[in-house]
């Protein structure tokens, strides 16, 4: 630059300045030195934008530092490549201080420009680096010491600050978040530009008068310790900042990949999407998804794989929803639960719309949920629908069939011989019969008609046909009663099976559900009634009737809980002399709006709806009661309900009840009916004599009315015969009569049996009974049935024989009066 004052082109005096008066291989190093530190830089200013508060500052710290070395260094090494063919020397204060400035000046900078994702930011913050390289190359040339004066060119030092400001500016902009090497690598290079032109524009600017009167002291810095010092500090201090970058960069690799061995881990799928396309996923997902994760990568995922069961596309934060997954090899559709999180948290990192969505695989608990509601709606043992869906089924069924105009019908349908096989060979066996009662129902009944069970051995069948509606009907139900009344086999042995059906038709029988039930289970009841085995339609006069027993029963239900029941007692007398020698147990109920209600009417309501077990436990221990009171230790007998015989408990409960009332065995009598035996023959035997043994004697009530009452007389030894009172009455009006009643009375003579003649009510009857030596008299001749209270003179020890026989003073006692 000597000399050189002429003011030509910029350019033309900035390439002379950059060749003849610098030493053009340290101007490379200084170069390199810049290149490096600016690359650094960037390196370390994205690092720098990944962190948050105290890493942040560090980092930040770190980033001024290598900056502000390297702008330094730069500076330095270039002017010690500077040879105006002068002495030269630094002054050391002038020196530090501009690095000082680079460095303060460059945090300041990176600071403004992360501080915000935006052009503002980068543009100011790219201002101050440029001002602060400027800052930094004008304070260090104060510091520059030389044996002449230093003229300046003011256009072109305005014009180094411009270039110096501009490329950082730009270096900044177009670095961005410099969050890809690529973007390091151009932010830096623009930035060393910026920093390199400055300099040697700002050199350019210098014209050196020579002046011998300025002395350069010794102890000033000299170039080459200079650049030994400056280049080896700042590239340390590079290499630190790289060496953090490694460090930071390989504990986040790590940390990465201990994450995503988590997220592989994990049960439910994660995926990460942005802009709606997959970004990454672990191996639950990929799973899910059917693919390996580069093939999942791109795709996109809401509305396409992904879709929301309640259509809204996105997902927002923190949110539940649940939807479909389509895998992408074609499987089918997975039903899934997703939880979404947005990732934007709040630093700036180019993350936003990043969304992290946890996708649990909801195929296990929908096969769950489908268990439990067939579960619900099915009957364990048979498979059939049962009683609480059957509502909701029939309902639809009748609105289809309003629509539709096809025919409805309900069938209920009731096993007639169930209870005794379920008594009689135990509940597998009745399983059993109720699983292959289904069977064939469901072999007969094809969809939209349709089975059910409701319970017990109740089966329902819906049939929804076209055509004539009670031709359907009555075609099904005779094929129904046809196919279960074929025998069951079960563990070798033939199980006779058989059904009552009734019918009930929409919309002539019923409109509702309930309705149609109602009536078709009244159906039912009567073609029970008329002896099993059948089907009957619903009829209108049904109602009333049907409605009149299930009130009874009703009542009667609440009546044996509320002591309605009394037992009044019925004399026997001894034919010979008209001695009272026992009474027989018979039960009223004293209804409270209705009256005395009698046994014939209430009994069999009993037995259908299982009372007569609470009722006869009832009137057993009262009847024993009384009788254990009495004065004189006469007999009681007891009537016992068939199904009561069949209760393997009846033996250890007439123990018990001996015992408790404390009344003798020999006392105690139990009638039964020939009809009782019948239906478990084997059972009711076993009871019979468990129940003798004990002590209690049995007699046959109402001998004669059976079928075959000879051969039960062989087969059991019974201790009394009751000749049914239709044949006593007939004494001398029938012929027939008179001849059984002979016949009667014979048999039991000749096997040893005392006989007793029931409802003797005339004084011809008891001359002619005790003419055919027959052994006890019963009815209203010697006795009407009377409370308890009401017999008293016949229990004390003094009483003596009844009136009816041996004219006696003594007062009859009555029955108490009864109504309907
Ligand atoms: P049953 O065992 O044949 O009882 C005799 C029935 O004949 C009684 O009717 C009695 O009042 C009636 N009777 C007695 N003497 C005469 C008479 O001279 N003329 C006429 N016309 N009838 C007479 P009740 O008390 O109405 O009992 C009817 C049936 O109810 C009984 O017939 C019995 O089978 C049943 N029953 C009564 N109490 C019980 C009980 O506690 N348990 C069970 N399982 N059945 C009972
Ligand atoms: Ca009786
Ligand atoms: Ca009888």
């Amino acid at each position: 630059m000597s000399g050189s004052n002429s003011r030509g082109t910029c350019v033309l005096k900035f390439l002379n300045c950059l060749t003849t008066e610098h030493d053009l291989r340290l101007v490379v190093v200084a170069a390199v030195v810049c290149i490096a530190g600016c690359f650094t830089t960037f390196r370390l200013y994205s690092r720098m934008q990944g962190a948050r508060g105290h890493v942040r500052a560090a980092w930040l710290l770190l980033t001024g530092l290598v900056a502000g070395s390297s702008v330094w260094a730069t500076h330095f090494i270039a002017m010690v490549a500077f040879t105006p063919g002068l002495k030269t020397g630094y002054s050391p204060s002038g020196t530090l201080l501009s690095l000082m400035i680079a460095a303060v000046f460059m945090a300041a900078g990176f600071a403004v420009a992360s501080a915000q994702r935006s052009t503002t930011n980068d543009l100011t913050g790219g201002v101050l680096l440029g001002l602060g390289v400027a800052a930094m190359h004008y304070t260090g040339m104060s510091a520059f010491v030389t044996q002449g004066q230093l003229v300046w060119e003011h256009a072109t030092v305005g014009l180094s600050a411009i270039l110096g400001i501009g490329g950082s500016a730009a270096a900044l902009v177009l670095a961005g978040a410099a969050r890809t090497i690529k973007r390091q690598m151009l932010g830096g290079g623009v930035l060393c530009l910026g920093i390199v032109s400055l300099h040697f524009v700002g050199m350019s600017a210098i014209t050196i008068v020579p002046d011998g009167a300025i002395v350069v002291p010794d102890q000033l810095l000299s170039g080459g310790i200079l650049t030994l010092a400056v280049g080896s500090i700042t590239g340390m201090i590079i290499l630190g900042g790289l060496g953090a970058v490694a460090i930071e960069s390989q504990t986040s690799r790590s940390a990465l990949e201990r994450i995503r061995r988590l997220a592989n881990a994990a049960y439910e799928g994660l995926v990460v999407v942005q802009a709606g396309q997959i970004n990454d996923a672990n191996a639950a997902f990929c799973e899910l998804a059917g693919a390996p994760l580069d093939e999942l990568v791109g795709r996109p995922l809401m509305g396409a794989m992904l879709t929301f069961d309640d259509d809204g596309a996105v997902a927002r934060d923190g949110m539940r929803r649940e939807g479909k997954l389509q895998p992408v090899n074609g499987g089918r559709q997975i039903p899934i639960e997703v939880f979404s999180r947005l990732m934007d948290d709040g630093a700036r990192i180019e993350t936003s719309g990043l969304t992290v969505l946890a996708v649990r695989d909801l195929r296990e608990r929908r096969a769950a949920e489908e268990k439990i509601r067939y579960l619900a709606e099915h009957d364990g043992l048979t498979g059939l629908p049962n009683r609480n869906s059957l509502q909701a089924r029939l309902a639809a069924a009748v609105e289809r069939v309003e629509a539709s105009g096809e025919s409805l019908s309900v069938i209920c349908i009731d096993l007639d011989h169930f209870k005794e096989a379920n008594d009689q060979h135990g509940h597998l066996t009745g399983d059993s019969l109720l699983v292959e009662t289904a069977r064939r129902l469901q072999s007969v009944v094809h969809a939209p008609s349709f089975a059910a069970r409701l319970g017990g051995d109740e089966f329902i069948v819906v049939q929804i046909a076209g055509g004539d509606q009670p031709t359907a009907a009555a075609e099904l139900s005779g094929r129904l009663i046809d196919l279960l009344a074929a025998p069951v086999v079960h563990d070798g042995q033939e199980l006779a099976m058989g059904a009552s059906l009734g019918v009930s038709l929409y919309p002539d029988d019923g409109r509702t559900a309930e309705a149609l039930m109602a009536n078709a289970d009244m159906a039912l009841y009567r073609a029970k009634e008329s002896g099993r085995g059948v089907y009957r339609f619903f009829k209108r006069e049904m109602d009333d009737t049907i409605r009149e027993r299930r009130n009874l029963a009703r009542d009667l239900r609440q009546g044996i809980i509320d002591e309605e029941l009394v037992v009044h007692y019925q004399p026997l007398a001894r034919a010979t002399d008209g001695e009272v020698c026992g009474f027989e147990a018979l039960v009223r109920w004293n209804h409270p709006t209705r009256g005395m209600i009698s046994p014939l009417e209430f009994i069999p309501v009993a037995e259908e709806n299982g009372l007569i077990g609470p009722l006869g436990d009832w009137v057993l221990r009262r009847a024993c009661a009384d009788a254990a009171s009495w004065e004189k230790p006469l007999r009681i007998a007891v009537n016992l309900s068939p199904i009561q015989l069949h209760n393997p408990a009846l033996p250890t409960l007439v123990h018990e009840v001996l015992i408790t009332t404390g009344l003798s065995p020999a006392r105690l009598e139990l009638e039964i009916t020939e009809s009782a035996l019948f239906k478990d023959y084997q059972r009711a035997l076993d009871n019979l004599r468990r129940l003798k043994a004990l002590g209690v004697r049995i007699a046959m009530d109402d001998f004669g009315t059976g079928f075959s009452s000879l051969s039960t007389l062989q087969s059991f030894p019974f201790d009394k015969i009751k000749i049914d009172k239709s044949f006593v009455e007939n004494i001398h009006r029938h012929d027939r009569a008179t001849v059984i009643v002979r016949a009667v009375l014979g048999l039991g003579r000749s096997l040893e049996i005392p006989v007793v003649a029931e409802g003797v009510e005339t004084q011809e009857q008891i001359l002619f009974l005790r003419g055919e030596n027959c052994t006890e008299l019963q009815g209203y001749a010697i006795g009407r049935p009377a409370p308890v209270d009401a017999i008293g003179a016949w229990t004390v020890a003094s009483a003596v024989a009844v009136e009816a026989i041996v004219p006696s003073e003594r007062p009859q006692p009555v029955e108490a009066k009864r109504s309907a």
